[in-house]
Order: C-alpha cells, then sequence, then structure tokens
C-alpha cells in the first residue's frame, strides 16, 4: 500500500474510533443520567417516608396530650372559679407535663381568652394573665372544638405549631386549652443529618425547615387575598410571602420528570395527616456527575479492551500469514539451491568426459615412465630413473588439480562472499572445460588484467562455466573465444564474446525463462540459474548485442 493511502486509512480509523467513543459515551451518559436520577429520586422518597413518620408521630404525642388535657378534672376546676391550692396543683402539673413531653408551652384559658394557668407560670415571661382572645387559635377552638395553627408568639417571635382544644361542660364551651409546640430539636437533626427537608402547609409556605432562612417563604406564588389572610394567620408581621428562589428560578423538578437533568435537585414530597405536606429535595448534579463519570471509565476501560484485542487478533494473523511466508521463502529457497545443483550436475556430466581422458592421459604417461624408470634402475642408470620419476611427479600433481578442481565444483556454495580473484576463476573454468576446448581446438583470449569482486568462488565459476560451455556448444571448430575485463559505472564487468552463430531474436526472447532451450540435451536452466547468482552477488547477468556471435557481460561489485 502506497503512504497516502495507508495515511489517509490511518485517519479515518482514528476518526471512526473517536465517533465509536463520542458515541458510546452519548449512550452511557444518558444511561447513566437516568439511573442516578431513578437513585436519587428513590433515595428521596425513602427520606421523605421517614422524616414524615417522625414529624407525624411527635405531632402526635402533643395533640393526645391536649385532648386528654381538655378532660383533666383540675382544669375544669380552675376554669370553675378555684383558685389556691387547685390552681397550683395545676400548674404544676402544666409544667411538669411541658418539661417531659418538650412542649415550649402548655395553657389554660378561659371563654375570653385570658390565660388561667401555664407552664411557665413561675417565669418572668409567663402567659397567666395574658389574654390570647385575639388569636386564630383561640377564636377557632372556641367556633369549632378544635385548631392548629402554626405561627409566632406574640412575646417570643419563636414559630410554633399551636395546638388548641375546646373544654366544654354541659354542651357549652367553658375554656381553651393550649400546647405550643416548637420544632427546633427536629430542625436541628435534619440539619444534622445533612437533608434538605422542610414542611409546608396547604398554601404551600414553608412552616419548618432544615434551612432556617427558607421559613415563610413559599413554593409557590400565593395570591393577594391568601397572602393577607396567611400573614395574618401565622403572625408574620407585614412581609410578603416570596416565592422560595430554588422554585421561582425552576431548578427543582420530580424525579419522573422529562426534564429532571438539567434541575439542581429532585423533589419527594410527602402529604401529612394534617393538611401539611413533607418536601425532601436530594442534589441530583453531583450523582449525575459521579455516575457519568463512572460508566465513562468503564466505557473506556472496554473500548480499550476492545481495541487490545484487535490489535491481539492482527498480530496473530499478521505472525501467521508472516509464517506462511517465511515457509514459501524457505521452500523457494531450496527449490533454487536444487535448481543450483541440477545444472551444476548437467554442466558435470558433460565435463566429466573431458577429465576422465584428462586425467587418463596422464595416468597412461606415469605408467609408461614408471616402468622406464624401472628398466633405468635394473641398469643402473640412476640418474636417467631419476629424470622419469620427477616427471612422474609432474603429472600426478597435474591429476591432483584437475581432482581438485572438480571437487571444488561439484560442492555445494557456502553462501559467503569474499575477495575472488577473476583470473583464478577464469582458470579453474578452464581447468574443468580443457578436454572440450582442445577437442574443437578452440581460441581462448584471456583479459590482459585481473581484479579483485565480491564473490563466492565456486559459484562465480559455475557461471563462467555455463557461459564457456554454451559458447563452446554455440562454435564450430575452431571457435573464437574473448574474454576482457572493464570497469564500468562503479562496477567491474567481465566480457565473454564468441564468434558463434549469435542469439535469434527468438532465442533472445525467452533468454532467461526457464527451460528454454535450444539444445537436444539442454536443460535450458544455465543462463536463469547464472543471472540469480548475479544478482545474488548485487551484480547481475546482460546478454549484450555484438554485431557478431553472441557476448554475456558479467556485471560484479569490486572487492573493497
Ligand atoms: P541450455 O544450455 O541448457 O540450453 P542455457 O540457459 O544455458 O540452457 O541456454 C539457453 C539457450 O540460450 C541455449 O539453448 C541457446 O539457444 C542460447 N544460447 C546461450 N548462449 C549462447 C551463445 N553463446 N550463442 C548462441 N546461443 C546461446
Amino acid at each position: 500500500m502506497n503512504r497516502p493511502a495507508s495515511r489517509f486509512l490511518l485517519a479515518a480509523a482514528t476518526i471512526a474510533g473517536l465517533l465509536l467513543i463520542v458515541a458510546s459515551f452519548v449512550v452511557s451518559d444518558t444511561i447513566a443520567r437516568n439511573r442516578a436520577l431513578a437513585e436519587a429520586g428513590q433515595r428521596g422518597n425513602v427520606s421523605a417516608e421517614l422524616l414524615a413518620s417522625a414529624l407525624e408521630s411527635e405531632h402526635e404525642r402533643f395533640r393526645l396530650a391536649t385532648l386528654v388535657l381538655a378532660q383533666d378534672a383540675d382544669a375544669r376546676a380552675v376554669l370553675a372559679g378555684e383558685n389556691g391550692q387547685r390552681l397550683d396543683a395545676f400548674n404544676r402539673k402544666l409544667e411538669a407535663l411541658s418539661r417531659d413531653m418538650g412542649a415550649a408551652a402548655i395553657y389554660l384559658l378561659d371563654t375570653q381568652g385570658l390565660t388561667l394557668a401555664s407552664s411557665n407560670w413561675q417565669r418572668p415571661e409567663t402567659f397567666v394573665g395574658q389574654n390570647y382572645g385575639f388569636r386564630s387559635y383561640f377564636r377557632e377552638a372556641m367556633r369549632n372544638g378544635h385548631h392548629e395553627q402554626f405561627a409566632l408568639g406574640t412575646v417570643s417571635r419563636r414559630p410554633g405549631l399551636y395546638i388548641a382544644r375546646q373544654l366544654q361542660s354541659g354542651g357549652r364551651p367553658i375554656g381553651v386549652i393550649v400546647s405550643k409546640v416548637e420544632f427546633d430539636n427536629l430542625e436541628a437533626e435534619w440539619r444534622k443529618a445533612g437533608v434538605t427537608v422542610f414542611a409546608t402547609n396547604s398554601n404551600g409556605v414553608i412552616l419548618i425547615t432544615s434551612n432556617r432562612d427558607w421559613r415563610f417563604k413559599t413554593v409557590q406564588p400565593l395570591s393577594q387575598a391568601i397572602q393577607s389572610k396567611m400573614l395574618r394567620d401565622l403572625d408574620y408581621g407585614t412581609n410578603p410571602l416570596e416565592v422560595l428562589p430554588l422554585y421561582q428560578q425552576g431548578e427543582i423538578g420530580r424525579p419522573d420528570a422529562a426534564d429532571i437533568t438539567s434541575k439542581k435537585y429532585a423533589e419527594a414530597v410527602k402529604q401529612l395527616t394534617n393538611d401539611w405536606q413533607l418536601h425532601v429535595l436530594t442534589a441530583t448534579q453531583d450523582s449525575i456527575r459521579a455516575a457519568v463519570f463512572s460508566s465513562r471509565v468503564s466505557v473506556l476501560a472496554s473500548l480499550l479492551a476492545l481495541f487490545a484485542l484487535g490489535l491481539a487478533m492482527v498480530y496473530l494473523r499478521r505472525s501467521a500469514a508472516f509464517k506462511a511466508e517465511r515457509n514459501l521463502a524457505i521452500q523457494q529457497r531450496e527449490m533454487s539451491e536444487r535448481l543450483v545443483q541440477l545444472n551444476k550436475l548437467a554442466a558435470l556430466g558433460q565435463i566429466a568426459a573431458g577429465v576422465g581422458h584428462e586425467i587418463n592421459q596422464p595416468l597412461a604417461a606415469i605408467s609408461a615412465y614408471t616402468s622406464n624408470a624401472v628398466t633405468f634402475l635394473d641398469r643402473g642408470q640412476t640418474h636417467e630413473a631419476r629424470d622419469n620419476l620427477n616427471r612422474v611427479i609432474g603429472l600426478a600433481t597435474r591429476i591432483g588439480t584437475i581432482t581438485a578442481e572438480l571437487l571444488g565444483f561439484a560442492r555445494k556454495a557456502t553462501g559467503a562472499m569474499t575477495a575472488v580473484s577473476l583470473s583464478n576463476v577464469i582458470e579453474g573454468a578452464l581447468l574443468l572445460l580443457r578436454d572440450r576446448i582442445a577437442t574443437l581446438n578452440a581460441t581462448i583470449q584471456l583479459p590482459k588484467d585481473d581484479a579483485l569482486v565480491q564473490a563466492e568462488a565456486v559459484r562465480l565459476e559455475q557461471v563462467l562455466v555455463n557461459l564457456m560451455a554454451n559458447a563452446l556448444d554455440a562454435g564450430q571448430q575452431g571457435v573464437e573465444i574473448n574474454l576482457s575485463i572493464a570497469l564500468a559505472n562503479g562496477f567491474v564487468e567481465l566480457t565473454l564474446a564468441d564468434n558463434g552463430p549469435g542469439l535469434s531474436a527468438e532465442t533472445r526472447a525467452s533468454l532467461f525463462q526457464p527451460f528454454s532451450t535450444t539444445k537436444r540435451d539442454g536443460l535450458g536452466l544455465g543462463l536463469v540459474i547464472s543471472r540469480d547468482i548475479m544478482a545474488d552477488f548485487g551484480g547481475e547477468l546482460i546478454a549484450a548485442n555484438p554485431k557478431q556471435g553472441a557476448a554475456f557481460i558479467m556485471r560484479l561489485r569490486p572487492a573493497q
């Protein structure tokens, strides 16, 4: 693959990878967000249930205490005008009850609203003697039997729930007993628990709250008429009842609403047995952020694992392909080595006949010289005998040179490149082909100079034997073979030219193709193998195009 194409593929793969990550994030973020909100909603509902039941049981305790006090005989006696010890005993009873129950105050009013007895009867701020006839809880209780009102104390200015119940005698009201409950402790507990919670009345005005600044704010806008009534009921002065900014700015939503993901808080609401509602706010954004973060981490981890798996698969496939390629290369190399050997054997077949002749001749001469030597020795002509034996030594050495060359040629190549002298290689090839040269009466013109080239001697000799054998095959009796060495373009060129018929256009076209031969017993491998060997040396074999005959150029790298 060319470079721009692979770069393009890399860029495309990177973009696809990034898109995959973004798409995975979009999907996983949505899932994580919804799950976080569902969990926040659930948490809110559970908190609302628990906090509501705590508030209600607190409320119920005081409601019951007030109900019991409405039947109290001492209370009735006090209302009937008894004072002295009876009044003291009742005051003490209220004091003890208020302390034990944790009420802010418990007190008894007559039909005019005048306080006759009170739990704080001995304190400087005592209600005894105060008239509460103007308070709504008194008037409503006188009218309807009982009433509950959340309001500020007229003296203390502390907010609390007033639970008022009418006392009757003979079906007629004789007074009202009132418990005032303050929720400071409950609010402190809420704050300590870290929950954002508040209770509203039926109009949505915040009465009890974990955040004091929110008291008397509203969760919805109120009409002017309702506002005025509420202000009166709460005894809250003239300050307007403003909507809590969180609600005003729409930062609170129900957990199942579609737009809840953009809200700051999810709201759980629980209806209480009076007409109040308990609201629990659960912060959404932190839970969402944490859920999105952890889901992104797991998405990234999964993608990384997937990527690593892909890489491992690519690696495994590559290494399998690499192995197959290597096996093929090994097979090809083995095959070409076998072909080289085959070509050599074919050459050896031709050479052997000539070499046999080459060896037979000196052997016959050796036999003649040794028998002469024996005769000379018998005659005591030691000088002549020595002369004959010296000739034998010379002939034996010549035979040794020929067989050594033959063995060297037949040997497999080592593959090691060295500096090789061209004249040595030429000499070896001529020795092997000497008999054929002699038979054809061929003339060999040797190069004037020598050159050192980078090659392996045995294989270079094989190339030269192939080329010379082809020239001898092509030439007639008295063929001329011309060997010359030249330097060209930093290469050493050994040219072998003959004066034979040369190469026809057809032969030239398939010259270096395996098994293309014009000879009856030819293999058509010589030139193919010779060219491969030359390429192995970092050189080449070129068929030149001379005017007459054929010429091949062996181009070789000079030895360093
Ligand atoms: P082979 O010698 O077995 O035929 P080669 O590959 O050595 O195989 O040679 C292929 C063919 O090239 C020969 O058959 C011959 O036709 C031609 N050829 C090679 N050298 C010469 C040459 N010096 N003169 C003419 N033809 C040649």
